[in-house]
C-alpha cells in the first residue's frame, strides 16, 4: 500500500536519513518511535511531501509519489504542535481544509457532523477554538484532517502537549477512530509506552537507521540490539 524504498536524506552535508525501508499494509497503525533528532519527523515530511528524498522512492497504491506536491498526495498531516486557527470556530476550522478541496456546502456539512460526532464534540460547532481545551483542540486538530478522507494519515506527535492523562485517553479515543476508520495511519512518538499500546507495529529509529520494524511482542521478546532493547526499556 504504502512503500518507501531505500530512502536517503541529506541537510547541508549531514545525512539525517540512511537508506530507509518501510512498507505499510493497508488499515496498518505504524509508530514510528525514536529519540529526538533522529529523522522522525523527516520521514512524516518526506511521505507527505514537505521534503524530497536524495535517495529513493515513495509508492502508494503502485505510483511513485516522491515527486508530486503535497496537495496531490491525498494525504493527511497533523504537525508537531499544529494548532488550529484561533479565531474561528471549531466548525469554520474543519470547513477550511474542505474548501481548499472545493468540496460542496452539503457534503462539507454532513462531513463536519460525522467527524465531530467520531470525536465526540458534538455540541461545540460554534465555538472559538480558543475557547476549548488543550485536549479538544487536539480533537479538532484530527477531526479536521480525517474529514478530508486521506488515504493515509500522518500524525507528528500529536498527543505530547496534553497532559498524562488526557493523553492516554485520547490515546484509546484516536486507536477506537482508526480502527474504525480503517485509515492507514503512521504516528510519530518518542514515547515507548504509547508506541507500544498504540502500534500495529513500530519502527524504531536511531540517527536516521530503522533499527527494527516489528509487532510491539516481536520488539519485546527479540529487539535486535542493545539500542532497541534500552529504548524500549523495562515495562513501567
Ligand atoms: P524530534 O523528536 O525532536 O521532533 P525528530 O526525530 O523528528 O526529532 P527530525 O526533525 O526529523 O527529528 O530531524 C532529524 C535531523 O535532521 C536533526 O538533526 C535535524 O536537526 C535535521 N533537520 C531536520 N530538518 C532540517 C532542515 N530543514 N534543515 C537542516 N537540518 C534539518
Ligand atoms: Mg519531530
Amino acid at each position: 500500500h504504502l512503500i518507501l524504498e531505500n530512502i536517503s536524506k541529506t541537510f547541508r552535508g549531514t545525512e539525517v536519513l540512511t537508506d530507509v525501508k518501510l512498507q505499510v499494509g493497508i488499515g496498518e497503525f505504524i509508530c514510528l518511535l525514536g529519540p529526538s533528532g533522529s529523522g522522525k519527523s523527516t520521514i512524516l515530511r518526506l511521505i507527505g511531501g514537505f521534503e524530497q528524498p536524495d535517495v529513493g522512492y515513495i509508492l502508494l497504491d503502485g505510483e511513485q509519489i516522491q515527486d508530486q506536491p503535497p496537495n496531490k498526495r491525498n494525504i493527511g498531516f497533523v504537525f508537531q504542535d499544529y494548532a488550529l486557527f484561533p479565531h474561528m470556530t471549531v466548525e469554520e476550522n474543519i470547513a477550511f481544509g474542505l474548501k481548499c478541496k472545493k468540496i460542496d456546502k452539503q457534503q462539507m456539512q454532513e462531513r463536519i457532523r460525522f467527524v465531530l460526532n467520531l470525536v465526540g464534540l458534538t455540541g461545540l460547532e460554534k465555538r472559538y477554538a480558543k475557547q476549548l481545551s488543550g485536549g479538544q483542540q487536539q480533537r479538532v486538530t484530527i477531526a479536521r484532517v480525517v474529514a478530508l478522507h486521506p488515504s493515509v494519515l500522518l500524525l507528528d506527535e500529536p498527543l505530547s502537549n496534553l497532559d498524562a492523562k488526557l493523553r492516554r485517553q485520547i490515546r484509546l479515543e484516536l486507536r477506537a477512530l482508526q480502527k474504525k476508520l480503517g485509515t492507514t495511519t503512521i504516528m510519530v512518538t518518542h514515547d515507548q509506552e504509547e508506541a507500544m499500546t498504540m502500534g500495529d507495529r513500530i519502527a524504531v529509529l536511531q540517527n536516521g537507521v530503522i533499527q527494527q520494524f516489528g509487532t510491539p511482542l516481536e520488539l519485546y521478546n527479540h529487539p535486535v540490539n542493545l539500542f532497541v532493547a534500552g529504548f524500549l526499556g523495562d515495562p513501567p
